[in-house]
C-alpha cells in the first residue's frame, strides 16, 4: 500500500488549482437551499474526475462515494451553504463553508488519484451538505408545506432521507476565529430548542376594571423570573443558555394586554441537560400562566443537538496535526456556545468536527476573510486525509456506530414532535 507521505503530497501536487478552487467556491456564496451554482461546479469537478454521484439530494445536495462497493466506510461532511451580506445586500461566505467543500474535493482528489481504497476494503463518501445555517425560516418552511423538505436544515433531511444509513464513521472540518494557533480538537457544539410561549389572557379597561381583565404581561414576567432561577439550578459546564425576550406585548397603555408572546432558545452542551431543561422551561411557562389565570400555548422548534466528539477519532486526527505544528499550537476541547447539524449526525454515529485557522475578521460577518490559505486549504486537508489513511490501512483505527437504526427513529421522533 502506498506511504503516507506519498498520499499526503497528491494534496501538495495540486496547490495551485486547489487555492484557485477555494477562491471560485469563497466567490460563490449562496444561501440554504439555493446552493445551485456551488452544487453545480462540484458536480462539474466529478464528472471532470470520472466519479459518480448522487444530486439534488435534499434539494441541492451532493453526495459521491469512491472506493469499494461494500466494507469500512467513512463519510467527509462538507457545509456549501453561506450567509446573507450584513450590509443588506449580497451573500458571503463568512461562515467559512467555502473552505470544507474545497477541502472535501482535494481529498477525494487525492485518494482517487492515488488508487489508495483499492488496496482496501473501505469507502469514503463525500457529503456536499445544503443549509447549515439556520436561518432564512420563512423560504424553508415554504420548501416544507410543499412537501419539497422535511426539515430546515441540510443534514436533518439527509439523516431523514437514510443517506447516512451505512456510514461507519464522520469526519468534518470547519474554520475556527483563533488567531494564535493552527487547529482545535475536540471542540463542543452546544445544541439548542427554540421556544414560543403565547400567553392568551383577558382585555379590560386598565383605569376603570382592570380586575375584570387577565394580563398576559404579568403571567409573562412571572414566568421569565422563574426562567432566571432555573439557570441557577444546572452545573456551568453543561452550558445552559436561557435569555428570553418578549417578542410581542401589550398594545394600548390603557388597556390590560391579552396577549403576550415570551421567545427564548433553550441551549446546552449535552442532549440530558437540553431535555431537562426544555421540560423545566416548559412547567415553569404553564405554571406561572396557571397561576394568574392565564392560557399558556409553547410552541417548539427543533434546533440542532449538541456536538458529541469520538474521542477516538480524535486521537488520530491530533496525531495528524502534530505532524504539521507544535503542540501548544493546538487547542483542546474548546467549549464553544455555537451549534451545528453536525451535532445531529453525531447523536447517530461516531462524528469528529476540527477546527483549523487562518481566517481574519469576525464569524458570519463582512469582513470575513481566508487569510492564511496554507493552512486553511493545504494543512487541514492533509490532516483530513492522513487521519482516512490510518483509518483505512489499521482496523485498530476503526470506530462503528452502535444501533443506528433505533437512535435514528428515537432522532426523528424528536424532531417530527417538535416542529
Ligand atoms: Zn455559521
Ligand atoms: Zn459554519
Amino acid at each position: 500500500m502506498i506511504g503516507k507521505e506519498d498520499l499526503l503530497s497528491y494534496i501538495e501536487k495540486e496547490k495551485q488549482e486547489i487555492f484557485n478552487r477555494g477562491e471560485e467556491f469563497f466567490q460563490c456564496a449562496e444561501l440554504g437551499f439555493c446552493e445551485v451554482h456551488t452544487s453545480k461546479k462540484i458536480t462539474d469537478l466529478l464528472d471532470e474526475w470520472g466519479v459518480s454521484y448522487l444530486k439534488d439530494v435534499a434539494l441541492t445536495g451532493v453526495v459521491a462515494t469512491i472506493g469499494k462497493k461494500e466494507g469500512y466506510h467513512i463519510a467527509v461532511v462538507a457545509d456549501i451553504d453561506a450567509l446573507p451580506r450584513k450590509s443588506g445586500t449580497g451573500r458571503i461566505h463568512s461562515c467559512g463553508h467555502s473552505i470544507q467543500t474545497t477541502m472535501a474535493l482535494s481529498v477525494l482528489k487525492a485518494l482517487l488519484d492515488s488508487n489508495v481504497l483499492e488496496q482496501t476494503d473501505c469507502r469514503v463518501s463525500f457529503f456536499f451538505t445544503p443549509a447549515e445555517e439556520f436561518i432564512d425560516f420563512e423560504y424553508r418552511d415554504r420548501l416544507i408545506d410543499q412537501g419539497k423538505l422535511e426539515f430546515r436544515s441540510g443534514k436533518q433531511n439527509m439523516i431523514a432521507l437514510g443517506c447516512f444509513d451505512d456510514v461507519d464513521c464522520a469526519l468534518s472540518a470547519h474554520a475556527n476565529g483563533d488567531v494564535d494557533t493552527k487547529f482545535d480538537i475536540g471542540s463542543t457544539l452546544a445544541g439548542f430548542m427554540a421556544k414560543k410561549a403565547v400567553f392568551v389572557g383577558k382585555a379590560a379597561h386598565s383605569g376603570a376594571a382592570p380586575h375584570l381583565g387577565r394580563n398576559t404581561l404579568h403571567g409573562a414576567t412571572l414566568a421569565m423570573n422563574g426562567i432566571s432561577f432555573i439557570k441557577d439550578q444546572f452545573d456551568p459546564v453543561k452550558g445552559l443558555r436561557l435569555n428570553p425576550v418578549l417578542t410581542e406585548c401589550g398594545g394600548s397603555v390603557n388597556v390590560i394586554p391579552d396577549c403576550t408572546v415570551l421567545e427564548t432558545y433553550v441551549r446546552a452542551n449535552d442532549n440530558e441537560t437540553l431535555l431537562e431543561a426544555c421540560e423545566r422551561v416548559d412547567a415553569c411557562l404553564e405554571h406561572c400562566a396557571m397561576a394568574l389565570g392565564l392560557q399558556c400555548v409553547i410552541l417548539n422548534s427543533a434546533g440542532y443537538l449538541p456536538l458529541k466528539q469520538s474521542s477516538q477519532v480524535n486521537k488520530i486526527i491530533k496525531e495528524n496535526m502534530l505532524r504539521f505544528c507544535r503542540a501548544e499550537e493546538v487547542i483542546e476541547n474548546p467549549v464553544s456556545g455555537a451549534s451545528g447539524d453536525v451535532g445531529d449526525l453525531s447523536f447517530l454515529i461516531p462524528t469528529v468536527q476540527f477546527g483549523f485557522s487562518g481566517i481574519t475578521g469576525r464569524f458570519h460577518d463582512d469582513n470575513f476573510e481566508v487569510s492564511d490559505k496554507e493552512n486553511c486549504y493545504i494543512v487541514a486537508a492533509k490532516v483530513m486525509l492522513g487521519t482516512i489513511y490510518d483509518m483505512i490501512q489499521d482496523k485498530g483505527n476503526r470506530v462503528y456506530s452502535k444501533n443506528f437504526m433505533e437512535k435514528k427513529e428515537e432522532y426523528l421522533n424528536l424532531l417530527r414532535k417538535n416542529d
